[in-house]
């Protein structure tokens, strides 16, 4: 497909229904990393925004939320169908404003198909309880929506990780402002055109655009009752403490190190590919890519594969931009530092210019050898499309590199043997793990989410976990007839 390079001269902020003017406001640039130019003027939001945005919102509550769940469905199969017929569309704007392929933006709206889908089924999953807990008399327990909830967007994924909590924060009957990346707002605004064309009342969804000042301001507005977040560790701990500081309830997903430990046994195509498309996809950009590969024993030969699988991976081609020129130079200083502590870098992605895009921010792929546990690149989040692999004896060492990361989004293992498996199933410390699978993002209807400083909060973001964060229980105790004999609940 033709590459759509649109221009957007204003994100706006939707609130009520509307784009709001920006006329006047404080704004800044937003340029795609394709090439390095302008695209749109995102405005960037305080407090008189959020306040406007928390109005309207609240003001939507009362209908949204006493609309019967059947109903409120509705608007998200309509709004699933409006997805499929805007895919490419969709995907294109994703790349222009992120930097990913055309083929990887697809899989993200696909995504974002996947999870409105998960919404759609919610009255199937929330039917509450009911039960005669003594004569006559019965206890039910309900899920009841909280009110005006907020959630904060990262860059990486610009359509994905909004559709992680509006379909099902609104299936369930809040009214929501999102706050995206001020790097990659642009995708947000057809969310809100095409969530109206679904039919949402005005109002239940609204954005506030901006940085900083704006996400402080959602962690302290006394009207907002939920925050989630998805970003780097850093700014998760900050909201993390601010919003529960409130006394709000807060999720917010960190950053990663993801580890993948190959044994000798581990099947040499299948492997070689996925490891290197797991740390080469979206640029190295997700929070699931492999950064981090722990190889046992004897495996040059595995090394040798996944260098020559790497050197398929041409940027401009089948390996999109990262997203700025800041994340390319801190990339290339990851590498560079690695290099001089040491390590051998065996394919180097350095100093990448793409024919055409000159002015891009691409980092090539990049595989480094005979990385230790001490460097920056092992322990530190590069995000980039860079693979350092780490020696170990065994798997109890292999292991013990992995349990001593900060992080614990995701961990792999690559082996033939069901036993090696299940020992890195248990002892593995992480949220998601995989057995042969480099990106191993759990499918709806199970949750996404990780452990240790990759997130804060009790519950996952997706799935059935969900539920939990985005609603509170309501438990009543009927009793109607008064001929029933007299008991304990008299
Ligand atoms: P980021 O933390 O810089 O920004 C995330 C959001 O926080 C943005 O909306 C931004 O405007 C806001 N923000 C930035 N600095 C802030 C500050 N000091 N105070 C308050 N708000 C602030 O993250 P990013 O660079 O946009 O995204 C990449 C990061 O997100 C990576 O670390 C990646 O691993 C992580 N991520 C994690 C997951 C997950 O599921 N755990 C998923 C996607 C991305």
């Amino acid at each position: 497909m033709a590459e759509t390079m649109l221009k957007h001269p204003e994100t706006k902020n939707y609130v009520g229904g509307k784009f709001l003017s920006t006329a006047g406001k404080r704004t800044m640039e937003v340029i795609t990393p394709l090439t390095g130019d302008v695209i749109s003027n995102v405005i960037l939001s305080g407090k008189e925004e959020l306040d406007q945005a928390v109005a309207a919102a609240k003001a939507a509550f009362p209908g949204w939320s006493s609309t019967p769940i059947k109903e409120r469905v509705q608007v998200f199969f309509r709004y699933k169908t409006l997805l499929e017929r805007e895919l490419k569309n969709l995907a294109a704007l994703v790349r222009e404003e992120n930097g990913k392929i055309l083929d990887e933006a697809i899989a993200e709206v696909e995504k974002s198909i996947e999870l409105t889908e998960f919404a759609c089924s919610m009255p199937q999953l929330v039917s509450g309880e009911l039960l005669e807990v003594s004569k006559g008399v019965e206890c039910r327990i309900e899920h009841k929506p909280l009110g005006v909830v907020a959630s904060i967007a990262p860059f990486n994924f610009p359509h994905m990780v909004p559709h992680w909590t509006i379909p099902n924060a609104l299936a369930l009957g809040n009214c929501m402002i999102l706050k995206p990346s001020e790097l990659v707002p642009v995708s947000s605004q057809r969310i809100a055109e095409m969530l109206k064309e679904a039919g949402l009342p005005d109002g239940v969804f609204n954005i506030v655009n901006g940085d900083r000042e704006i996400v402080e301001a959602m962690c302290d507005h006394p009207e907002i009752q939920a925050v989630s977040f998805v970003g780097s560790t850093k700014v998760a701990k900050i909201v993390y403490q601010r919003a529960t500081a409130n006394l709000k309830r807060c999720t917010a997903l960190g950053g990663a190190k993801n580890h993948l430990i190959v044994m000798p046994d581990a099947h040499p195509e299948m492997t070689a590919t996925n490891v290197a498309a797991s740390m080469s996809g979206c640029a190295g950009q997700r929070c699931m890519a492999a950064s981090a590969m722990v190889a046992v024993g004897e495996i040059d030969d595995m090394v040798r594969r996944i260098c020559d699988e790497s050197k398929k991976i041409v940027p401009g081609k089948n390996l999109g931009s990262v997203i700025s020129r800041a994340a390319k130079e801190r990339i290339e200083r990851y590498i560079n530092e690695a290099e001089k502590a040491g390590a051998k870098v065996l394919v180097d992605g350095r100093n990448c210019v793409v024919e055409g895009h000159e002015s891009g921010y691409y980092v090539g792929p990049t595989v480094i050898d005979y990385v230790t546990p001490d460097m920056a690149i092992a322990k530190e989040e590069v995000f980039g499309p860079v693979l350092a692999i780490i020696r170990a004896k065994n798997l109890d060492e292999a292991l013990s590199i992995e349990n001593n990361s900060n992080y614990g989004n995701a961990a792999s293992v690559f082996t033939q043997s069901g036993g090696v498996a299940r020992q890195v199933m248990e002892r593995a410390s992480a949220g998601m793990i995989g057995v042969n699978v480099g990106v191993p993002v759990p499918r709806e209807p199970f949750s996404f989410g990780g452990w240790n400083e990759s997130k804060f909060g009790v519950n996952d973001i997706t799935g059935k976990s969900s539920i939990e964060f985005w609603t509170m229980l309501k438990k009543t105790t009927i009793k109607w007839n008064p001929e029933s004999r007299t008991n304990w609940m008299s």
